[in-house]
């Protein structure tokens, strides 16, 4: 999608530091890192959050999500424990209305939100 800045990203336009990459899913280093893993796995396609999402086959889905556990697993973050966090909407704060998931891990976290 035109003005997107993670479709920027997922084409290669705006530079990212790359983690994993396959044909349908990207996952690449915060810019603004809120632990000291802190990854971001996006589907390559144009997806604006979980609802636009219901459009995408369950397979799709999947593989994001077994992404973000495989990219847990590359950071070493397994053992130690890590949270997927996806925020969706204004009331969730989402910036960037492009799907993604945010990995995050390498510190205790607060019990807030959950
Ligand atoms: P959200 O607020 O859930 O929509 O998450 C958007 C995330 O994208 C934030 O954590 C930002 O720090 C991150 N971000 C924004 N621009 C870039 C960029 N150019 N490269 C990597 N991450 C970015
Ligand atoms: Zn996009």
């Amino acid at each position: 999608m035109e003005n997107c800045l993670f479709c920027k990203i997922a084409a290669g336009e705006i530079p990212s530091t790359k983690v994993y990459e396959d044909d349908e899913v990207l996952a690449f280093r915060d810019i603004a890192p809120q632990a000291p893993v802190h990854v971001l796995v996006i589907p390559k396609k144009h997806v604006s959050g979980w609802y636009d999402a219901q459009g995408e086959s369950d397979a799709a889905l999947a593989h994001l999500m077994r992404v973000a556990a495989q990219v847990a697993k590359s950071e070493g973050i397994v053992e130690s424990g890590f949270r997927v966090v996806s925020n969706c909407g204004p009331d969730a704060r989402q910036t960037v209305p492009h799907l993604h998931l945010h990995v995050l891990g390498g510190c205790g976290m607060s019990d807030g939100m959950a």
